[in-house]
C-alpha cells in the first residue's frame, strides 16, 4: 500500500475523536467522517508503521446509522464530528466509549451504568458562539467558523447547534462593517479591526450579549452599530474587547461597555448567575441543569454536610449544592472566575459558600494540613480534560469523605482517576453520561464513588455509633486512611 492508493474499508469502530476505524488485513486506517457500519472507499493520506490515515472518497454501502447532515458545511467545519450519525447511535457510541475506558483504563470496576441522558431536540442548544471575522482574497468580509484544525474561515450562514438569533446578529455586524468600511482583521499582517463576534444568549431570561473583539481601542461609528443591534429582541449588552496581540486567544482581559449592562443574567435551576463576556459558563444550559441535578442526587445531602467543589469555575455546582448543604468550599485556579463565584453567591443570598483561588492540588492539601480535624462529607471534582493531579487524589483519600462525585469531560482521565480511587478505599457505584455537546464527540460523565470502609463499619454497630458520635460532637472521629 502506498500514499494516494484507494482502499476499501469496512468501518468497525470509531476513535474518541470521531474518526472511523477500518482495517486492511490487520492494518488499521483512521478515516474522518466515516461511521461504524459504513463500507467506504478511502484514499490513503498518511502511512505510519502500525497505522495510517485515509480520506473518505465514497460511501459504498452506508451504515444503518448514517443520516444526511443537517448542516451543509458539517464535514469542513471543525465544530461537529458526528452530524452524519443518527442521534441515537451517537448516544450509544458515547456511552460505549465511556464504558470501554472504564474497563481498559479504570481497572474494570463493577458499577451501575445509568442510561445516557440525551437531548429531545439536539440542535440550537449552545448559548455561546464565537465567529471569527476575516476577508477572502478579494477583500470581501468572511464571517463563519474555522475549518477543522486550521485558521481558514468557512463562511457560515447558520450554525445548527447555536442559537438561531446568531445569524441575525452576524448579518447586522457585516452590514455595519460594509456600510462604514470597517476592515476585518488579517491574522498574517496584524492589520484590520474586527477580529471576532462573541454572542451569548441566556436561555431562561432571553437576554443577549454581543461582544466585538477588536484590534484597536474603539469602533468608529459604534453608536450606529448599537442602534442597528438594538433591533435584536433581548439585546441587553454590547461590549468591546480590545485584543491587539497577535495571538490565538480570542479574548483579552480588556472588556469595555458600549451599551446596556456588562453582564447578562441566566438561571440553572433556581440559582441565578451573572455572565460577563469573559466568564466561563456551561454552553448547554438544558443539559447542565440535568447534570448538576444528578450530581446533587449522588451527593445525597441532608443539610448538615460539608462539601468541597474542586475546579468550581464560577461556582455553578457549589451554589447548586449550597442550598442543600451546611457549607460548601469551592476551589478554582482563575481569579476572575472566583470573583464571579463570590458575586453569584451574593446575588442569590447564599452565605454558606466560601471560595479559594488556586490549584485544587495545592489548596486542598494545604487546607487539610491546617485543619486535620475538619470532616468533609462529600467532595465534588469537575477537572479539565487532564483530570486530577495525584497529589489531589491522595489528599481526598486522606480526608476520607463518604462520597466523591466526579464530573468529567474526558472519560480516559476519569478512568485513570477511578482506578486510583478504587485502589485506595473507594468503590465506583454509579455512572451516567450526559450529552452536553450533541453532534460532537464530547461526552460528560457524572460518577459516584463511595468509601468502602463505611460499608464494613456498618456491620460493626459500635464503630458506627462511635463514628456518628464523634462526627456530631466535634467532627474529629474520622481520620486519615
Ligand atoms: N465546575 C465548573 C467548571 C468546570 S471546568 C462548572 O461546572 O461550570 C474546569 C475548571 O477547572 C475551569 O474553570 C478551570 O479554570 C479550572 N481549573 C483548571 N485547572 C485547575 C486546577 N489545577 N485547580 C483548580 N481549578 C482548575
Amino acid at each position: 500500500m502506498n500514499k494516494n492508493d484507494i482502499v476499501r474499508l469496512t468501518i468497525t469502530d470509531m476513535t474518541s475523536e470521531g474518526e472511523g476505524i477500518g482495517k486492511v488485513d490487520a492494518f488499521p486506517f483512521f478515516v474522518k467522517d466515516a461511521i461504524i457500519g459504513d463500507v467506504i472507499d478511502a484514499r490513503i493520506t498518511k502511512l505510519k508503521k502500525n497505522y495510517g490515515y485515509a480520506r473518505l472518497e465514497a460511501v459504498i454501502t452506508p451504515s444503518h446509522d448514517r443520516v444526511p447532515a443537517k448542516c451543509p458545511i458539517a464535514r469542513a467545519c471543525g465544530g461537529c464530528q458526528l452530524q452524519e450519525m443518527d442521534y441515537k447511535a451517537q448516544l450509544i457510541f458515547k456511552e460505549n466509549l465511556v464504558r470501554n475506558n472504564l474497563k481498559r483504563l479504570g481497572g474494570n470496576p463493577d458499577y451501575e451504568m445509568l442510561p445516557i441522558c440525551g437531548m429531545k431536540e439536539p440542535y440550537y442548544y449552545r448559548n455561546k458562539a464565537q465567529f471569527p471575522v476575516g476577508a477572502d482574497k478579494n477583500g470581501n468580509i468572511k464571517i463563519g467558523f474555522y475549518a477543522g484544525r486550521t485558521h481558514s474561515i468557512i463562511e457560515t450562514k447558520e450554525c445548527f447547534i447555536g442559537s438561531p438569533i446568531n445569524s441575525d446578529i452576524v448579518n447586522i455586524v457585516r452590514e455595519f462593517m460594509e456600510r462604514y468600511k470597517v476592515l476585518p482583521y488579517d491574522e498574517i499582517s496584524g492589520t484590520g479591526l474586527m477580529r471576532h463576534i462573541l454572542i451569548r444568549v441566556a436561555r431562561r431570561t432571553g437576554e443577549i450579549m454581543v461582544c466585538l473583539v477588536i484590534n484597536g481601542s474603539n469602533i468608529p461609528k459604534s453608536e450606529e452599530l448599537v442602534k442597528m443591534l438594538q433591533k435584536v429582541p433581548g439585546l441587553s449588552s454590547v461590549m468591546i474587547n480590545v485584543n491587539t496581540k497577535n495571538t490565538n486567544v480570542i479574548l483579552s482581559g480588556d472588556t469595555r461597555l458600549l451599551y446596556g449592562r456588562d453582564y447578562i443574567e441566566d438561571y440553572i435551576g433556581d440559582v441565578k448567575y451573572h455572565i460577563s463576556a469573559n466568564s466561563f459558563f456551561q454552553v448547554n444550559p438544558i443539559q447542565t441543569e440535568k447534570l448538576y441535578s444528578k450530581a446533587l442526587e449522588f451527593a445525597d445531602l441532608t443539610g448538615s454536610e460539608t462539601v468541597w467543589d474542586l475546579y468550581c469555575g464560577i461556582g455553578t455546582i457549589s451554589l447548586f449544592l449550597a442550598r442543600k448543604a451546611q457549607k460548601v468550599y469551592g476551589v478554582e485556579i482563575i481569579p476572575q472566575a472566583i470573583e464571579d463565584a463570590v458575586n453569584n453567591a451574593k446575588i442569590n443570598n447564599i452565605t454558606n459558600a466560601r471560595f479559594f483561588t488556586g490549584k485544587s492540588e495545592e489548596i486542598l492539601p494545604a487546607y487539610y494540613e491546617k485543619h486535620k480535624d475538619e470532616y468533609a462529607d462529600c467532595i465534588v471534582v469537575d477537572p479539565p480534560r487532564k483530570g486530577c493531579d495525584e497529589k489531589l487524589l491522595s489528599t481526598i483519600v486522606a480526608m476520607s469523605p463518604e462520597k466523591i462525585v466526579y464530573v468529567s469531560c474526558d472519560s480516559a482521565t476519569l478512568a485513570r482517576d477511578v482506578k486510583y480511587l478504587t485502589e485506595h478505599g473507594y468503590e465506583l457505584k454509579k455512572v451516567q453520561c450526559f450529552d452536553q455537546f450533541c453532534h460532537t464527540v464530547h461526552v460528560e460523565v457524572v460518577s459516584l464513588l463511595q468509601k468502602v470502609s463505611n460499608t464494613r463499619e456498618r456491620t460493626n454497630t459500635l464503630d458506627v455509633e462511635m463514628e456518628d458520635y464523634h462526627r456530631s460532637k466535634n467532627r474529629t472521629g474520622v481520620t486519615a486512611g
